[in-house]
């Protein structure tokens, strides 16, 4: 599903941005595009795609509109028609103007290229050819919801869309269960209610979550609670858009007297018994007199 972008207000600020007049260099340039409001493009991005000798696009239509919008013209420039499944000739073509020292812009469809969008063939094989390649990051759906999260950013794990096939989805599922970090997922509004459900028996139904809505557009929404909770008020109701879902990681496994003694016997080969005392009660959470005695035991 497209980002539809928003054209936002008709106040004077909205005036076309005048593109820096400094020449592109040579190479491949990533171009991030707005996930919604039109407006979060930056003005890199709009140097790139004003300059570049090449523009090149997972939706010419989408490319060319975004440039309308921000009064960029085309001057003529060719714009190509480009994602992962293009094939060896759409690649090798590109590949050649790089080669003859051109300057090409890359946008996908909305948001950062390569993040569950096209890109990453066309990334490998740049760097395996030894071309020079930059980008002009800005907009990802992925990191606008994590900001908006409440939830901790300190280490998150970004999942893309779950498949739609029921095995597989189980096994991807299970898979994230005991994963220690925030999740980020993508997922189409008509399996957003299923997927909650199905999180909630899988990860845990009073496990935290979010869902994030249509960021950046007029419906921007942020719903919060745990998974049980929110595969009901999902399930209640009609939900439309686009949607990033993110779930608070998984709880620290309680540790035992044998995952103690497992920490201790690997960090017994470095430390002395006290210190390994504590790092271990301090990494675990248990207390250091348990840990003392568990370890002294082993000692002996
Ligand atoms: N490359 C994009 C990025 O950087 O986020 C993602 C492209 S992916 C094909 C499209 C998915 O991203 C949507 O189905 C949705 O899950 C998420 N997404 C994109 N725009 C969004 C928005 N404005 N609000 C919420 N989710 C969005």
């Amino acid at each position: 599903m497209g980002s539809k972008l928003v054209r936002q207000g008709s106040d004077p600020a909205d005036a076309a941005h005048k593109p820096a007049l400094r020449a592109i260099p040579p190479g491949l340039h990533f171009v991030s595009t707005p996930i919604g409001a039109a407006r979060d493009i930056t003005l890199r991005a709009l140097d790139v795609l004003a300059g570049a000798d090449v523009l090149v696009a997972e939706d010419t239509r989408t490319l060319r509109h975004l440039m309308e919008i921000h009064g960029i013209p085309l001057g003529g420039r060719p714009v190509i028609a480009y994602h992962d499944h293009s094939g060896e000739g759409q690649m090798q073509r590109l590949l050649s103007l790089l080669a003859e020292g051109k300057s090409l812009a890359y946008a996908s469809e909305a948001g950062t290229p390569l993040i569950s969008d096209p890109g990453f063939e066309l990334a490998r094989a740049v760097a395996a050819a030894g071309l020079p390649m930059t980008a002009a990051p800005g907009p990802c759906a992925a990191i606008c919801a994590l900001t908006l999260s409440g939830l901790p950013s300190d280490r998150f794990f970004f999942a893309g869309f779950p498949p739609s096939a029921q095995g597989a989805r189980r096994s991807f599922l299970e898979e994230l269960a005991g994963v220690q970090a925030t999740l980020i997922l993508y997922e189409s509004p008509k399996r957003l209610a299923a997927l909650l459900a199905e999180m909630a028996v899988t990860l845990g139904a009073t496990r935290q979550a979010v869902v994030c809505r249509e960021l950046t557009k007029r419906f921007e929404e942020v719903l919060r609670g745990s998974l049980a909770d929110l595969a009901g008020q999902v399930a209640a109701r009609e939900i439309k858009g686009e949607i990033v879902v993110l779930v608070d990681r998984a709880p620290p496994a309680e540790a035992t007297e044998e995952t103690i003694g497992a920490a201790l016997d690997t960090v017994l080969q470095t430390m002395s018994v006290k210190d390994a005392a504590t790092f271990v009660s301090q990494t675990l959470g248990v207390s250091r007199k348990i840990v003392y005695k568990i370890a002294l035991d082993r000692q002996g």
